[in-house]
């Protein structure tokens, strides 16, 4: 029996890992198929306090890892295909076949970036199309970009990003936005966007990187028409959807699937099994707040444990 059980190989996961190894419970990290989660789509890390100069986030999720594996960290490949959570002992499969029993669950799946689903966005990834205008924005100082979407996500990464950039296009399928009225005002004030309503991405050109962009004005209508803009960084805010599919029936889950904690904890609905990162935070979706959470389901872990 394994005294704490991870899922999730992100900065959520690891800093639990890092917390739960030092407290000698043991643990064993599963680490699913994109080891070092969200982070890896993205450049280079600016923000992670610690690295003055910035950090590859391959070289960070590494650190990570290591450090969580000097104190005696298990780390097991795979993806969790099964869980059983109701029980005192907590069931894992992985892979259908290899079954895990612990006494605590760490669950940091994190979330993944809606993605339009047009084949360009996949070979410019990483080459000017981001998920995340907070990780990567600062590249594109001066420069034009556009940001995909009509939530508040969209209105406020277009906000944050025309503090940078010299101009932001907002392309918006519909003929209006789904933001809050105080989002949009402010990006209807705001000189450096332009809202290109009824607009959606056809395909994104360039040689090396992003150079362009092909949109559709008013698809399948009488005035359809076609459209390029000239960019030089596009940027996803469509929406994120949480990596909990596997709990849900058995863990309280909000609307989107986004895991309920109670607040300011990392507790979930069922005891023992604890929630950090961006699978149970549909608001900030930052490596230090995450990593921040994986440190307290750890505590809150080792406190449960002692409880048993
Ligand atoms: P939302 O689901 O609210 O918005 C997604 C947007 O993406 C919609 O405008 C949607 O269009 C558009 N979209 C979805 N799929 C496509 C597609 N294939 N092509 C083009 N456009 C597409 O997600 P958000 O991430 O913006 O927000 C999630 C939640 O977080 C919301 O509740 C929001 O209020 C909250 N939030 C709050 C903030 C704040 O208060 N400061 C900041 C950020 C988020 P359509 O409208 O046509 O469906």
């Amino acid at each position: 029996m394994n005294k704490c059980l991870i899922i999730g190989s992100g900065p959520a996961g690891y800093t639990a890992a890092i917390y739960a190894a030092r407290a000698n419970m043991e643990p064993v990290l599963i680490e699913g198929p994109q080891p070092g989660g969200q982070l890896m789509i993205t450049t280079e890390v600016e923000n992670f306090p610690g690295y003055p100069d910035g950090v590859e986030p391959f070289q960070m999720m590494d650190d990570m890892r290591r450090q969580a594996e000097r104190f005696g960290t298990r780390f097991v490949s795979g993806i969790v295909t099964k869980a059983e959570l109701t029980d005192t002992v907590k069931r894992i499969w992985v892979e259908d076949n290899d079954l895990y029993e612990a006494q605590t669950v760490i669950i940091a799946t994190g979330a993944s970036a809606r993605w339009l689903g047009i084949p360009s966005e996949k070979e410019y990834r990483g080459r000017g199309v981001s998920a995340c205008a907070t990780c990567d924005g600062f590249f594109y100082r001066g420069k034009t970009v556009a940001v995909v979407g009509g939530g508040d996500t969209a209105c406020e990464e277009a906000g944050y990003l025309s503090n940078l950039c010299k101009k932001v296009y907002l392309i918006v399928r519909k003929p209006y936005l789904r933001a809050s009225q105080i989002m949009q005002q402010r990006v209807f004030d705001n000189p450096k966007i332009e809202v290109l309503f009824e607009h959606n991405t056809v395909c994104l050109t360039g040689e090396q990187k992003v150079e362009g962009a092909d949109l559709v004005y008013r698809k399948g209508e009488p005035d359809e028409q076609m459209h390029h803009i000239a960019i030089d960084g596009f940027f996803l805010a469509i929406g994120h959807h949480p990596n909990t599919g596997l709990f849900s029936g058995q863990l309280d889950l909000d609307a989107e699937g986004y895991i309920i904690t109670r607040p300011g904890t990392p507790c979930t609905s069922l005891p023992g099994v604890f929630a950090a990162g961006d699978c149970a935070d549909p608001h900030y979706r930052q490596a230090i707040v995450a990593a921040g959470s994986g440190c307290t389901a750890a505590l809150e872990a080792e406190r449960y444990l002692k409880t048993l």
